[in-house]
């Protein structure tokens, strides 16, 4: 008899993305009608890390798409702490400036934490600026980072039920793996934070029916880690480039991705194991095509938010 194979189904980042920009495009079509208002981002680039380079590019792409004005603002790598905030301070201060953005991570001279501490968390559209950590945390969230803002869309836009499930985050970072915690917790999930000192991981991951895994370590979260049916969210973006790892990451798709590796030198994998979570899991997002693109789809929607409140509309 041949042997039953379980496979998870694909949350697609995509239609969630697009529908989230296309639902922000026609709220600005309205607003600039209504009120003359076009919603206006400032992106500050520090140095020429590849990596940031594409981000930020991605994000500036995605203003156009939704009919936000954007500025690109690129500095060069030996930028001081002082002389970006003096550039945070100018963009505090125009009043035409609805979100600021400063992408990390940042050359090792800037104190980063100076940095985000200076920008108006009126205008603090990546919700690092502790006044917005903190309005999360007390459970009263006015901007939220927009990753785990984009999970959370995920999962709703994909019917999984948040209230009464028994959510597991493993990373504690203050950019995905705390907020997106306090976002379950406020949706009634119970929830458990995980971290590199956690006694039996796996144990405690494959209680979960949302497992979410922002740690940085690729296909770390490994079938053993997942409990059958769960829904699995791939936060991490990491690369590789070893084609036997390759081959036995991807199992049914790894010839693709191991011609990526010998045109582009590697390919993108996330924290799961994507072959052992199809065989566990009940739904998975891929990597690349799943929580990434949520990113800056909720870059816009707070771009939105932040020219509408500053309004007070
Ligand atoms: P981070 O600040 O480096 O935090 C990693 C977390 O993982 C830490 O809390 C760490 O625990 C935990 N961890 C590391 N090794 C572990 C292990 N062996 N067992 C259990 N926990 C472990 O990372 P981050 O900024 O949250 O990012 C995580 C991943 O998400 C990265 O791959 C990043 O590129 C990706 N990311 C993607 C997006 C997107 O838009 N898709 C956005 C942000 C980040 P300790 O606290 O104990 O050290």
């Amino acid at each position: 008899m041949a042997e039953q194979t379980h496979r998870a189904e694909l949350i697609d980042g995509r239609v969630a993305a697009d529908a989230i920009k296309r639902e922000v495009a026609d709220e600005i079509s309205v607003l600039k009608r209504e009120q003359d208002v076009t919603p206006r981002l400032a992106a500050v680039i520090v140095g020429d890390d590849p990596a940031s380079a594409v981000y930020v590019r991605n994000k500036i792409r995605a203003c156009a798409e939704v009919g936000i004005a954007s500025e690109h603002l690129p500095m060069p790598a030996r930028t001081t702490t002082a002389e970006l905030l003096a550039v945070v301070n100018q963009l505090n201060q125009d009043d035409d400036v609805d979100g600021i953005l400063v992408q990390l991570p940042l050359p090792k001279q800037i104190a980063e934490i100076e940095i985000i501490e200076a920008i108006d968390p009126a205008k603090d559209v990546d919700a690092f600026h502790p006044m917005n950590v903190g309005l999360l945390a007390l459970g009263r969230p006015r901007f939220v980072p927009c990753t785990p803002a984009g999970i959370i869309e995920l999962l709703d836009r994909n019917q999984i039920p948040i209230e009464g499930a028994t959510a597991c985050v493993i990373g504690r970072s203050q950019i995905v793996g705390k907020p997106v915690a306090s976002l379950l917790l406020k949706r009634h999930a119970t929830v458990t934070i995980c971290h590199s000192r956690t006694r039996d991981l796996p144990a405690v991951a494959r209680q979960a029916d949302i497992l979410i895994a922002a740690i940085g370590r690729p296909a770390f979260v490994t079938g053993d880690f997942i409990k059958p049916g769960a829904a699995v969210i791939d936060v991490g973006v990491n690369k590789i480039s070893d084609l036997d790892k390759a081959r036995e990451i991807f199992g049914s798709d790894a010839e693709r991705r191991i011609e990526a590796i010998e045109k582009k030198g590697y390919t993108l994998v996330g924290d799961v194991h994507p072959a052992e979570a199809d065989r566990v899991a009940g739904k998975r997002t891929p990597v690349p095509g799943g929580v990434g693109l949520l990113t800056v789809a909720m870059l816009m929607k707070n771009t939105l938010q932040a020219a509408r409140w500053r309004r007070g509309l």
